[in-house]
């Protein structure tokens, strides 16, 4: 845990939030600011700081933050309509908290490129 860390604070409880998966390694909760219907974050319960810290060794990690966001794409209903996983990564990405976080973004029709 990174004592700074907001997400890392949601993870240990200090902060409340919408939770709707937790397991050993992910936990996933609700954007507190959506920007479409669905908008849940999907994020390692070990603080990795972006996705420019990934590693080989993080693969079956990577596996499973992606499995969690099929299975709740499923509960949310959007998997026949389509839905978007997002990592921002960096200041050009607007990362704006620096724990590794996906957004499963669903529930309205999206257009590309991003903004
Ligand atoms: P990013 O800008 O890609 O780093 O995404 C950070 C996301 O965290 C934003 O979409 C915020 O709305 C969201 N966020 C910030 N604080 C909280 C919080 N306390 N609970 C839930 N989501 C949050």
């Amino acid at each position: 845990m990174a004592a700074e860390c907001l997400f890392c604070r949601i993870i240990a409880g200090e902060i409340p939030a919408d939770i709707v998966h937790r397991d050993e390694t992910v936990l996933a909760f609700r954007d507190i600011n959506p920007q479409a219907p669905t908008h849940i974050l999907v994020i390692p319960t070990r603080h990795i700081a972006s996705a420019a810290g990934l590693t080989d060794a993080d693969g079956p990690l990577v596996g499973h933050l992606f499995a969690v966001i099929a299975d709740l794409a499923r509960a949310e209903g959007v998997v026949a309509s389509g839905f978007r996983v997002v990592t921002n990564t960096g200041p050009d990405a607007g990362q704006s908290v620096a724990h590794l976080h996906l957004h499963l973004l669903g529930g309205r029709s999206m257009a590309w490129p991003p903004g």
